[in-house]
C-alpha cells in the first residue's frame, strides 16, 4: 500500500497537522499510526485519571477551528478543568472533520506501533506492527511522536523479594483501580519532582492513601509550581505570559531585534530591573506555596521549595490547579530528599539509610524523547540528537556554535548569568536536535518533526506548525542555503542551551517562546499572524484560535 502522507502520532501534533493538511488538500491519502488503542497521547482516555486536570487554561486548551467547551457545573480554577474535557474534545474532534468522504478517525490505525522507518527511494518505508507486522511506502512522513510518549523509568536495583509493583504516570489511567480507597494499596510512594509526580501525589491524597514522596538530592530538585491566579483581562497567569509584551522580556530567536527590544536586553537599568522582576516572581510562588512556615506542617514539606527559576526553567515548572493542594501536602505527605538505592521486599532503601515503606511506586520521573524506530546512522542523517563523530566535526558544527554563543551573548547579556547551581540534564553527550525550526531536517525534505520542540502550551503551536509544515511540503516555503540553514540551526541550538541551562542541552527548548515562534511560522507560510490588530495585540494572549481562518486564507492565497 501506498499513500502520500503518513504520520506517526495521533496526539495533539499529529491530529493538528493532518486536519491543517486535509483541509487544504481535501483528496490527499494520509494515514496516521497510533501505538496506543486509544488517540489523544497525554490525553487519551487510557492515560487520564479523575483528578488529572490541564494545566492550561480552557482558551489555550483547543485547536484553531472548534473551541474546546466544557459544562456550565463542570469544575474549574482560575479556568483549568479536568483533563477529561480534552479526551472527549479530540475525540468528537477525529469523528467530525471528514475529508473527501474519510474522517480523520477512519485514517487512523490504533494499536499499530511503528517498529522502523527506513529511506526508499524519495520517500520513506514504514514497518508496523499491528495485529501481523506490515509496511507501507509513502511519498512524505510526519514524525509526531511525542516527547511524553516513553516512559523513563527509575533504574535502582531491587531485592529478589521485592514484589512491589512500580507503575510511570503514563500507566496510572489504565490501573485507575489503585486509586480506589479500598484497594490493597494503601502506601503509595511517589518518585519525582515535576508535574506528573505533583498529580499523582495529589490523586494518592485524595483517595485517602498514606502517600510518601521522594525526590532525588541529586537531580533537578523540586518544580517550581506556579500560582495560575490572574487579574483584569487574564483568566490565568499563563494568558498573561503568553503576551507579545509580556514575551519580549526573554531572549528569542524568534522575535524581531527591534532597537526598543534591544534596548531591553541591553540597556544596564532595564536589565537589572528586569532580573528583579525574574526573581521577584520566583519568591512569589514561594511565599504562595510559605515552604517554611506553613501552620501544620510536616517537617520534610520546607524540602519541596524549589532552588530552581522560573525565568531559566532550571526545574521542572507546573501549575498547581487544586486549590486545597499545598494545605493537603504540607500536613499529610512524607518528603524525601534522597536517592532512591535499593530496596527491601516492601520498601525503597534510600542513600541516606531511611526506607519508605511502598504497597506501590508511582514514577513521574521524565520521558525518554529519543525516536527507537529510526537506526542511529538514520538518525544522526537528518540531524535528530546523536554520539558526535568526526563528520560532524569535519562539516564544522563546534565552530558554529562557538560563533553563534558569543553573538548570543552579546546581544543578551543576561544569558551570561545563569543561576548557580542549574544542573544540564538529558544525554548531554549527545549533539543537539539540528531541525531547521525544531522541525525540518537539513538533509531531507520529505520528512519533518512536530511537536518535537519544547514550548509551554502544545495547542497553538500544534496549529501553528502543522501550518508551517504543510506550506513547507507545497513548496511555499524554502529552507535559506545550507551554510545559512546551519548557521540559523546553530543560533537556535546556543540560544537553546544559554537560555535554559538545564534542560535546553536537546537545542531546541522554546520555552518561553509561545508567541513568537508561532507567529513566525505563520508569516513564514505567508500568512497573517498578527490578527487581533495593533491595539489589542501586543496585551491579549495568543491562542491557536487566532488561527481560525489560517486554512480557509491558505487555500486563497495558493489557489491554482
Ligand atoms: C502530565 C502532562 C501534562 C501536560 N499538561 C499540558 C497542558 O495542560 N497544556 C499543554 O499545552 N500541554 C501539556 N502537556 C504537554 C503535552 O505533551 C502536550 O499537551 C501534547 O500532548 C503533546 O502532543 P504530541 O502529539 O506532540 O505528543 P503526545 O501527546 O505524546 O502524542 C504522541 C502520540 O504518538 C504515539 N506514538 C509514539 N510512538 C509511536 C510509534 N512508534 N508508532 C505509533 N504511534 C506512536 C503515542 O502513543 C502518542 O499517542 C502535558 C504533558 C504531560 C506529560
Amino acid at each position: 500500500m501506498d499513500v502520500d502522507v503518513a504520520v506517526i502520532g495521533a496526539g495533539l501534533s499529529g491530529i493538528a497537522f493532518a486536519r491543517f493538511y486535509l483541509d487544504t488538500h481535501p483528496k490527499a491519502r494520509l494515514i496516521i499510526f497510533e501505538k496506543d488503542a486509544k488517540i489523544g497521547g497525554v490525553w487519551s482516555e487510557d492515560r487520564i485519571f479523575e483528578t488529572f486536570w490541564v494545566q492550561s487554561p480552557l482558551r489555550m486548551t483547543s485547536f484553531a477551528d472548534v473551541a474546546l467547551r466544557i459544562p456550565q457545573d463542570a469544575p474549574r480554577a482560575h479556568d483549568t478543568f479536568e483533563a477529561k474535557y480534552v479526551t472527549q474534545y479530540l475525540e468528537e474532534y477525529v469523528d467530525n472533520h471528514i475529508y473527501n468522504g474519510e474522517s480523520l478517525r477512519s485514517r487512523i490505525r490504533t494499536n499499530t506501533d511503528v517498529k522502523s522507518v527506513e529511506k526508499k527511494g524519495d520517500g520513506w518505508l514504514l514497518h508496523v506492527n499491528a495485529t501481523q507486522p506490515w509496511s507501507l511506502y509513502c511519498d512524505k512522513l510526519a514524525v509526531a511522536s511525542g516527547i511524553t510518549s516513553i516512559p523513563n523509568m527509575p533504574t535502582f536495583p531491587q531485592s529478589p523479594q521485592w514484589k512491589v509493583p512500580i507503575l510511570h504516570h503514563r500507566d496510572l489511567g489504565s490501573h485507575e483501580h489503585i486509586l480506589n480507597p479500598d484497594s490493597t494499596y494503601k502506601k503509595i510512594t511517589v518518585i519525582g519532582g515535576g508535574k506528573s509526580a505533583v498529580d499523582m501525589v495529589y490523586a494518592g491524597l485524595k483517595a485517602g492513601k498514606t502517600v510518601n514522596w521522594i525526590i532525588r538530592s541529586s537531580g533537578e530538585g523540586p518544580g517550581i509550581f506556579m500560582d495560575p491566579a490572574a487579574t483584569g483581562r487574564y483568566r490565568h497567569a499563563a494568558e498573561a505570559g503568553a503576551t507579545k509584551k509580556a514575551s519580549a522580556l526573554s531572549p528569542s530567536y524568534f522575535n524581531t531585534l527591534s532597537a526598543p527590544v534591544l534596548s531591553l536586553h541591553q540597556t544596564d537599568s532595564e536589565r537589572a530591573s528586569l532580573e528583579e522582576k525574574l526573581y521577584a516572581a520566583d519568591n512569589r510562588f514561594k511565599a504562595w506555596a510559605n515552604y517554611r512556615a506553613r501552620e501544620g506542617a510536616l517537617p520534610g514539606f520546607r524540602d519541596l521549595e524549589p532552588k530552581a527559576s522560573f525565568f531559566w526553567s532550571s526545574g521542572p515548572v507546573g501549575v498547581i490547579q487544586h486549590q486545597d493542594f499545598w494545605d493537603l501536602v504540607s500536613k499529610n505527605v512524607n518528603v524525601y530528599r534522597s536517592d532512591p538505592c535499593g530496596t527491601t521486599s516492601n520498601a525503597i532503601v534510600l542513600e541516606d539509610g531511611r526506607e519508605v515503606p511502598s504497597d506501590i511506586v508511582l514514577c513521574g520521573t521524565g520521558w525518554n524523547s529519543s525516536y527507537p524506530f529510526f537506526a542511529p546512522e538514520e538518525a544522526s542523517r537528518l540531524g535528530l540528537p546523536h554520539q558526535p563523530d568526526t563528520s560532524t566535526e569535519k562539516e564544522g558544527w563546534g565552530d558554529l556554535m562557538k560563533t553563534a554563543d558569543s553573538d548570543i551573548l552579546k546581544t543578551f547579556p543576561i544569558l551570561g548569568h545563569p543561576p548557580l547551581g542549574a544542573k544540564p540534564i538529558g544525554e548531554t553527550s549527545l549533539t543537539p536536535a539540528r531541525l531547521y525550526y525544531g522541525i525540518a531536517s537539513l538533509s531531507d525534505s520529505s520528512i519533518l518533526f512536530l511537536g518535537r520542540a519544547r514550548v509551554s502550551n502544545n495547542f497553538r503551536v500544534a496549529d501553528a506548525q502543522a501550518i508551517w509544515a504543510t506550506a513547507f511540503w507545497d513548496g511555499h516555503i524554502s529552507l535559506p542555503s545550507v551554510d545559512e540553514a546551519k548557521r540559523q540551526v546553530a543560533y537556535m541550538n546556543a540560544l537553546s542551551r544559554r537560555r535554559y541551562p538545564s534542560r535546553g542541552f536537546d537545542g531546541i527548548n522554546f520555552h518561553a517562546d509561545l508567541v513568537y515562534y508561532t507567529d513566525k511560522l505563520v508569516s513564514e507560510a505567508g500568512l497573517l499572524s498578527h490578527r487581533k490588530g495593533w491595539w489589542d495585540d501586543p496585551e491579549e494572549p495568543c491562542l491557536a484560535s487566532d488561527f481560525r481562518d489560517c486554512a480557509e486564507d491558505y487555500r486563497i492565497k495558493y489557489k491554482d
